[in-house]
């Protein structure tokens, strides 16, 4: 194994000792679509901390990791969900949320960005979040 594939390696396992923690936080629904019976995954919501924080974490479905990391793959009406979760009191869902809605072109995805609150520092992540192509 490779440097960099060790440490991505290392990172994940660090990760996923947050499980329990993030499955009482989304009561083992998905964060963003509230999918439940489904197995969730943690994802790091960047810039992340150098050590790994449960507060820069979300835990999400396979298919919103997949359509999150895939422009090409994201289903509009999946990301429905997008307008609940936007307003969330979590800012990593918050900011996650907000980033991924402005992606969607769609008048419901409009009217949500013109419609949302949040904190200064919430949307100050949400413009430093970039998912696209990774
Ligand atoms: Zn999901």
């Amino acid at each position: 194994m490779s440097k960099g594939r060790e440490k991505h390696q290392a990172r994940l396992n660090e990760l996923s000792l947050f499980g329990k923690d993030l499955a009482r936080r989304s009561g083992r629904k998905c964060e963003l679509c509230e999918a439940s019976g489904v197995a969730l995954k943690v994802v790091e919501v960047e810039p992340a901390p150098k050590e790994p924080d449960f507060n820069y974490c979300v835990f999400i479905c396979d298919s919103c990791d997949d359509q999150l990391r895939s422009p090409k793959r994201r289903d509009h009406n999946h990301w429905r969900c997008l307008a609940q979760s936007v307003w969330s009191e979590t800012p990593a869902i918050q900011a996650l949320s907000i980033w991924l809605v402005r992606q969607i072109p769609e008048d419901w995805a409009t009217d949500t960005v013109e419609m949302l609150f949040a904190d200064e520092h919430v949307m100050q992540w949400a413009d430093t979040i970039n998912f696209d192509g990774k």
